[in-house]
Parts: C-alpha cells; structure tokens; sequence
C-alpha cells in the first residue's frame, strides 16, 4: 500500500547497505501500529482482525489429524493433490464456474500466495494495475514485487463502495493491463450485483484489462448469491479468481486457498509456484477436501451468525451517529466517525486509549477511506455488545 498508511518514513527507511531497494521500500502494514497497541492493554477488545473467532469445523480438522496419523506428511502434486483440485471444481459450480482440475486450479498456500502468484504471471515491470480502494493492504505491494505501478480507483460511498464503469473512467483505468477486484469487499462489506459487474466487465473487455478478482468472501454473503465476474460474458477467459479456506471454513492458520482462470496463466503460475513453494500444506490439502464435501452445514450456521451480529452492529453503529450502510457481504462494516471527528485515525487512536476498543482506521486501506473505520464483526456477540457500549460512551459521553 503506498497511500495513506499513516506511517512515518523512518520505521522503514532500512539502514542496512545490505537491503534491496525493495525491502527498503516496502512499507509495514498499516493495521499493524494498531494491533502493537492492542497488544500492550488489557481487557481490549479487538474488532481490528480479519478472522473468524470459530474454529474449523471438527469435520475438517478431523480430517487432518487422521491424515497425520497414517503417516501423510509428503509432497503433494505441486498444483495440489489432484482430489482436493477435483473437489473444489465441484464445489466452485454452486457458483456457476466451471473449471478442469488438471489445467485450469491451482491450490495455493492461502489465496495470498495465489495474489502474489498472479501478480508475478500478469505484471511487468512498468505495468499499470488499477486497484479499487479502500482496499485489502496486499495488493499493492504484491504489484510493487511484481515491479507494476498501482492505479488507485477511488469507489465511492453514494454507491455503497461497488465498483462502476465511472469510477473506471475518471481514474482513467484505461492505461492498466490488469484490474483487482475483491467483492464481497475487505475492509467495506460492499458487494456487487451481476448488474453492477457487467459494467465493470464491458469496461475491461473494451480496454483488453485482465481481471484478478479475489472472492474469498464469496461464501459471506448475507443478502443474495455470490457472482462472480468470470461467469458474465467473454470474461472466464480474461480473469483469474482466487477463494480459499480461511474466511468461509474459518482455516486462516492452516493456509490454503486456491486460483481458478485459464490454462495459460494458471500454469505460469504453478511454475513460479514451484519453485518458491513447491506445494501447498498436506495437512490442510486433507482438511480443506474434507470441508468441501462434508462441511456445508457448518458454514451455513457460521454464516448465520455472522448476519445476526452484522445486523446488531449496524443498527447500533446508525443509533450512535456513526453513518454505516447496510454492507451485505464478508465480516466488516464501515461506519463514518461520528460528527465532529474528521479524523479517522485520530478518532481510532483515542478510543484505543480511552475505552480500550480497537478498529482500524480507514486512511490505511488508501482513498476512499479517509474518515471511516472498519469494524470487523468476527468476534462473539458479547464482545461485540461490550465493544458497542464502549463506543457509546466514547461518543456520547452523559
Ligand atoms: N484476500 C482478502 C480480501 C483477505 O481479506 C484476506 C485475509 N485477510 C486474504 C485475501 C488472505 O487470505 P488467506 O488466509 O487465504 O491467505
């Protein structure tokens, strides 16, 4: 992220004549100052972090363990174990994608692994990415490894942050040769309707972009049915989807996450793959095969957990002055400071200190951002409700 981050230069401008230009260059993250805040307190609650407060399903987990036990800790196929390739091509149909398992899936370690991937097969150096912000922190630098200049394209609240052909135009996202998108979104909630991604689809099939669209979320979404944009015309041939294990099964430690896109780019991929990672992890390859074919009743009921405090969050957000629109997708809402505060971070940092809550601010998730804060709701609804009272004290104090 080169925006925004609210950092000072000097934690990482690198002394070291041994550091390359771009170790030097690369920024920490900006959620990070927060959480080293958190750290140092006690009873803080944290709606800052990007993951489930759930374990993975015993399902899943199961599986792993039994895997352990009969001894499989090798190597898989560097694409990832040809039944777990064949279960996710099963599973990705409820979403109308169809995909071969011997040419077209790559399973990844995470789907940040398949970002970095992607960037490195479609950037060359002097390439322009045009990236919707707010936006999720690893695309930039993901684009900057891959030696690309990132396009901010600023979305907007009137449209509740989706993505629109205008947004595309006036950023002037016509010079890119890839476009990011990532709906349901980190850090707004937005999602995007087949409507609303039709347009955005003809914008890239006008101007030759290649889309990389990150639907890890796909399975959090609250309102409607996931779409995705390489099921719209023309488009499976010019877009690479990644998803993964993380958010829907609640797996974030064990790794996994998977691309989907055509033969050509998934295969450069899995040669750079194979020599930075070789294979994903065996463990959570057994894991994740087990999630796909026994586990959708346990997401279901995470799922709807995670509605109702999406629904309890924002209606409490609305009664304390603190503007949030109805983010129907992932585990975050985005509420405005409430009046008074122009300051997201200043907002942010005030009420670690006070009440002891943390939310990231949203200037670090680039433009766009400035003036809200993002609230993640993967925490237990008494978490939540004490978070929420701490709030109301902080804003509205008697
Ligand atoms: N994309 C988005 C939008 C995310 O929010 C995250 C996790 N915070 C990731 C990718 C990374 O997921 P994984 O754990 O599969 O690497």
């Amino acid at each position: 992220m080169t925006a925004g981050t609210g950092e000072s230069e000097d934690e990482h401008t690198g002394e070291s004549s041994h550091l390359s230009q771009r170790a030097q260059e690369t920024p920490p993250s900006g959620i990070r100052r927060f959480f080293e805040l958190a750290e140092e307190m006690d009873d803080l609650i944290s709606l800052g972090v990007g993951e489930p407060d759930f374990s993975a399903p015993w399902a899943a987990r199961s599986a792993a363990i039994d895997s352990l036990e009969r001894g499989r800790t090798s190597y898989t196929a560097n694409r990832g174990r040809r039944d777990l390739r064949e279960a996710i091509a099963d599973h990705v149909r409820r979403y109308d994608l169809s995909y071969d398992p011997d040419e077209e899936i790559l399973v990844s370690t995470g789907a940040s692994e398949a970002v970095d991937l992607a960037m490195r097969a479609l950037v060359d150096p002097g390439d322009t990415v045009a990236v919707p912000q707010p936006s999720y922190l690893s695309y930039g630098p993901t684009v900057s490894f891959a030696g690309g200049e990132v396009l901010p394209v600023p979305t907007r609240l009137e449209h509740e942050f989706a993505l629109t052909y205008s947004d595309l135009e006036r950023a002037g996202a016509e010079a890119a040769s890839v476009l990011v998108l990532c709906y349901p979104n980190n850090p707004t909630g937005a999602v995007m309707t087949r409507e609303e991604l039709a347009d955005v689809a003809e914008f890239a099939r006008e101007h030759d972009l290649f889309v990389v669209s990150d639907e890890i979320y796909a399975a959090l979404r609250y309102d409607d049915d996931h779409v995705s944009i390489a099921t719209l015309p023309g488009m499976a041939e010019r877009t690479i989807v990644f998803n993964g294990f993380s958010k829907a099964y609640a797996m974030t430690g064990m790794r996994l996450g998977y691309a989907l896109g055509p033969p050509e780019i998934v295969g450069a991929m899995n040669r750079i793959h194979q020599y930075t990672m070789l294979s994903a992890p065996t463990t959570a390859q057994f894991a994740a095969i087990e999630a796909l074919q026994s586990c959708d009743d346990a997401l279901a009921e995470m799922r709807r957990a995670f509605d109702r405090r999406r629904n309890y969050v924002i209606s409490r957000f609305n009664e304390l002055g603190m503007d949030c629109f109805e983010a129907k997708g992932a585990f975050y809402v985005f509420p405005e400071c409430p009046p008074g505060w122009e300051n997201d971070e200043a907002f942010a940092e005030e009420l670690i200190h006070e009440e002891r809550v943390a939310l990231v601010p949203g200037r670090v998730f680039g433009e766009g951002g400035r003036g809200h804060l993002r609230v993640s709701y993967a925490s237990g609804m008494p978490e939540l409700k004490t978070a929420l009272n701490r709030i109301e004290s902080f804003v509205s104090p008697d």
